[in-house]
């Protein structure tokens, strides 16, 4: 608190430091409240994410501010409407004991005229997304004429969205004695450019080194063949039960892809991309935030707003196109001096694009390799102990103890400890019991991938394993039929069709069998994978179930064992079995409880 103090801050201030929480101030808080509360002057703050930078800006503000005038005065432009809100948020709590300092949220996708009212009220500070700021120039609905300071935070994101245009023609309209202050987590050349342009002499501060993702923030890589993403990304969320992290996909759709696999298999995941409605976003984000959702699948514009601080691990499901973006991410951990991981999964032929990154981010990366099924086994074993230990006791089932103690009154207390932890535990070790080892080496071993698939036959007939059986509603015929018209095959190409209750065989001749292994790759029909291996027993008849799990690589073959267990097991057979009616509306129905 006395550092705060001697920082410059006036009592209602302070008094709202110490309401928050904060016993000393960040080092950007440090260097820029004095230099803002005592000059007029621009000024280029360079810091990453985390470090406490609305604080840095948001105090010496409120206290330049004169509250006696309803003029609006501060303008702040950040690049997304979850920061503007949380911006907004933050600058209440930081005026909480100041009287009449309004501070208003103007951003995209709410009522422009509700909006419009408020600042019409008298708005001192201005927290604005440029899109919509320019919209209200524009119709007049703002005056910023007569503003003071000018605030651009997050800059370097703000570019990186393509809002300079926007940034030029707001400032455009603000008075030239105005103070800019940039706030930045990065100093690309974008941003100097704007520093240079817009601003007088700004003094210059810088938090750490320039450009560097956060220390406290430990970066790890796993080399994976191509189609081993997913598992990968299972077994890295099995090796964390606890985990609470933000997944990075490069499109929407592979972001969508992940997030419903990860659903379907029993994980608590959600999506957040450009594609969902603000409302869903707004769920979605609300989810995240009370931890009823432990993975967020995002792309990189929609996660630019999460301001999260308990964010366990980043996974970088895949590498970003450009470095810089990989700060970013990053920059999602080891906030508010907490620790984090940032882990990326990776190809062999990705693994030049790891040291571009190490040289960015002056860090080096720890190659790691993704477990082996026993290691999960052995990690979730441990875990349900103390999730047992540490549960706490739930008084209504006292009631039901006598009946309880009846049921288990032959069981002795080391047999009940294993019965209790195999109810759990049997379901991890039966599916990652014969589970392969998915690290790839990172130098060379080429083919391996196809390896992975077991031996293709090139000539005769082969016979296939698939997934689907009478469970599924298939017969013989309707069998033959799907795989036919799903591959794209003639009359006769699919022979000695043999459906049994959950699983079938068929054969081809050996010609189409890279066609057939093609097409099952990560192919899902009605939201479940559908997936086809080689048989091993080519005369036909009975085949063993668990084969299903040793082979072929993609995303399908991982999908026998979820999280939530037999609950989520019959529930996806249900939806199975309701394939041939009302597919359209149960996708629907899907989606709004899963996701939202
Ligand atoms: P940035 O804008 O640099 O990414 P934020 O301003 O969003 O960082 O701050 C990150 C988190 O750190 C917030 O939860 C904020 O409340 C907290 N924080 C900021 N300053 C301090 C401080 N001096 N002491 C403790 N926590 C702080
Ligand atoms: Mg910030």
């Amino acid at each position: 608190m006395t550092k705060f103090k001697a920082l410059g801050l006036e009592q209602s201030l302070l008094d709202a430091v110490s309401d928050l929480g904060f016993e000393s101030p960040s080092e950007v808080q440090e260097k820029a409240i004095p230099i803002l509360l005592e000059n007029e002057t621009d000024l280029v703050a360079l810091a990453q994410t985390g470090t406490g930078k609305t604080a840095a800006f948001g105090f010496p503000l409120i206290q330049k501010i004169d509250s006696n005038s309803r003029t609006t005065q501060g303008l702040i432009l950040s690049p997304t409407r979850e920061l503007c809100l949380q911006i907004t948020n933050e600058l209440k709590l930081y005026s909480k004991y100041e009287k009449n300092i309004s501070t208003v949220a103007i951003y995209g996708g709410a009522s422009i005229t509700e909006q419009a009212r408020q600042i019409k009220r008298g708005a001192q500070i201005i927290v604005a997304t440029p899109g919509r700021m320019k919209d209200m120039i524009n119709r007049r609905l703002v005056d910023i004429s007569k503003i003071d300071y000018c605030v651009l935070d997050e800059a370097d994101e703000m570019l990186n969205m393509g809002f300079f245009e926007d940034i030029k023609d707001i400032l455009s309209n603000t008075p030239d004695e105005k103070s800019t202050w940039l706030f930045s987590a990065t100093m690309p050349k974008e941003v100097s450019h704007i520093a240079k342009k817009f601003m007088h002499n700004p003094q210059e501060i810088t938090v750490g080194t320039k450009n560097a993702g956060s220390s406290n923030v430990q970066h790890e890589y796993y080399v994976v063949g191509g189609r081993d993403r997913y598992p990968a990304l299972k077994r890295l969320a099995d090796t964390n039960p606890d985990i609470f992290s933000v997944i990075f996909c490069r499109t929407k759709r592979d972001t969508q892809k992940v997030a419903e696999k990860l659903i379907e298999d029993g994980y608590s995941a959600g999506a957040l991309h450009g594609d969902l409605s603000q409302n869903q976003r707004d769920l979605v984000m609300n989810s995240f935030r009370k931890k009823q959702i432990q993975m967020l699948v995002a792309t990189d514009v929609a996660a630019r707003g999460i301001d999260v601080d308990d964010i366990t691990h980043v996974i970088n499901y895949q590498l970003p196109d450009e470095i810089e973006t990989y700060t970013h991410r990053s920059g999602r951990t080891g906030r508010a001096g907490k620790s984090g991981v940032s882990m990326v999964i990776v190809t062999r032929s990705e693994m030049r694009k790891i040291k571009s990154i190490e040289n960015k981010i002056q860090q080096k990366f720890i190659s790691k390799k993704i477990p082996t099924g026993i290691e999960i086994c052995e990690i979730q074993l441990y875990h349900l102990a103390n999730k047992i230990k540490d549960t706490e006791i739930n008084d209504d089932v006292e009631t039901y103890l006598p009946a309880i103690n009846d049921v288990l009154k032959d069981v002795d207390r080391e047999e009940l400890i294993k019965k209790i932890v195999s109810v759990e535990f049997t379901r991890f070790f039966n599916y990652y019991n014969k589970a392969k080892d998915l690290n790839s080496s990172e130098s060379g071993e080429r083919g391996r991938d196809r390896g992975n698939r077991g031996e293709v036959p090139t000539s005769g007939s082969v016979r296939y394993f698939i997934n689907v059986g009478e469970k599924d509603g298939y017969d013989w015929m309707s069998l033959k039929d799907f795989v036919r018209d799903t591959v794209g095959l003639n009359q006769d190409d699919v022979f000695k069709v043999d459906v049994k209750d959950s699983f079938s065989f068929f054969n081809t001749d050996a010609e189409v069998t890279e066609k057939i292994l093609s097409t099952f790759t990560d192919l899902k029909v009605e939201g479940r994978f559908v997936n086809v291996e080689v048989s091993k027993n080519p005369g036909g008849g009975g085949g063993r179930r668990d084969r299903k799990r040793s082979s072929r690589g993609g995303g399908g073959r991982d999908r026998g064992f979820s999280r939530s267990g037999g609950r989520d097991r019959s529930k996806r057979r249900d939806r199975n079995q309701g394939k041939s009616e009302n597919s359209g509306n149960r996708r629907n129905k899907k989606r709004k409880s899963d996701f939202f």
